[in-house]
């Protein structure tokens, strides 16, 4: 499957903002969300969906034709399609475009290590804080998705990370909290969050969509424990979609949805104060 994207919905909030990715996926994860966003693919093997051949050589061509500056591997998982994203992304940025993945972080240090070298960055998914909502509701661990996220920022890649909130099952607030400690702490207060809403799906069909006071109560948790850049997705025209500056406070990026309303970060600077603002705006 391909797609051109805008870049902020990966999301990638302080890359490039306002250009087009070329995005690729195949079909499978290697986690079993029971709520996932996109299982009509990602809960599939190959054979059950229909794929077509995408030589490198040929999505680089596509991918100048439709003006993109970056590929982005998304909707499910890269790392089941681990060589051909590695090898994607290696002959991308030979030829000046950036790589990137959205990614679940359910991967080993060293394969990730190795990813580190050919990608710029990664959309990590934080699921939840506790080893019991990985192992019943993600089919999966946790303690190796913190230390892949860890990895990455020891690797030097950009790093934003993302938590979707899902009603009564992982909205615990001391848990968030306890999440935005460790995200302060281990990947550093300049890392973005997102804190992104849920919508009844897959498995989890009756719940409700999560309300708007949780997610901006997350948000300000986030803040309260020293993150930068803390934001509400999955809900456009809020005001948690846009970036303040952390040393002025003013709004470095107006967002309506993935659309970039204002942008006043001028070489990596606010515009207005002069302070280094995370990213890789170019
Ligand atoms: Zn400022």
């Amino acid at each position: 499957m391909v797609t051109i994207d805008p870049i902020e919905k990966g999301p990638f909030f302080h890359v490039m903002p306002g250009t087009q990715t070329f995005c690729v996926a195949t079909a499978g994860c290697n986690l079993r969300c029971t709520y996932c966003q996109n299982w009509e693919i990602s809960q599939k093997t190959p054979e059950e969906t229909k794929n077509f051949d995408l030589p490198p050589a040929t999505a680089f061509e596509q991918m100048t034709k439709r003006d993109c500056r970056s590929v982005t591997f998304t909707y499910t998982e890269p790392i089941v399609f681990y060589e051909y994203a590695v090898e994607v992304a290696a002959q991308a940025r030979k030829r000046q475009f950036r790589a990137f993945a959205c990614s679940g972080m359910y991967v080993k240090k060293d394969p990730l290590k190795k990813m580190c070298t050919t990608f710029d960055g990664f959309a990590g998914a934080l699921k939840g804080f506790t080893e019991e909502f990985y192992r019943t509701v993600c089919g999966g661990k946790l303690a190796p998705v913190l230390e892949a996220l860890v990895t990455v920022k020891e690797q030097k890649r950009w790093l934003e990370v993302v938590c979707l909130i899902i009603p009564t099952v992982n909205d615990n607030l001391d848990t968030v909290k306890q999440m935005c400690t460790w995200i302060v702490k281990s990947l550093g207060k300049e890392t973005p969050v997102h804190f992104a809403r849920f919508v009844p799906s897959y498995k989890m069909p009756d719940l409700p969509r999560t309300p708007i006071k949780t997610l901006e109560r997350c948000r300000e948790i986030a803040l309260e424990c020293g993150s930068q850049f803390a934001y509400v997705a999955n809900l456009p025209g809020h005001e948690g979609n846009n970036t303040c500056c952390p040393g002025c406070r003013k709004p470095a990026i107006k967002r309506l949805g993935f659309k970039i309303l204002e942008n006043n970060i001028v070489r990596g600077k606010c515009s207005a104060c002069q302070t280094p603002i995370a990213g890789l705006w170019t």
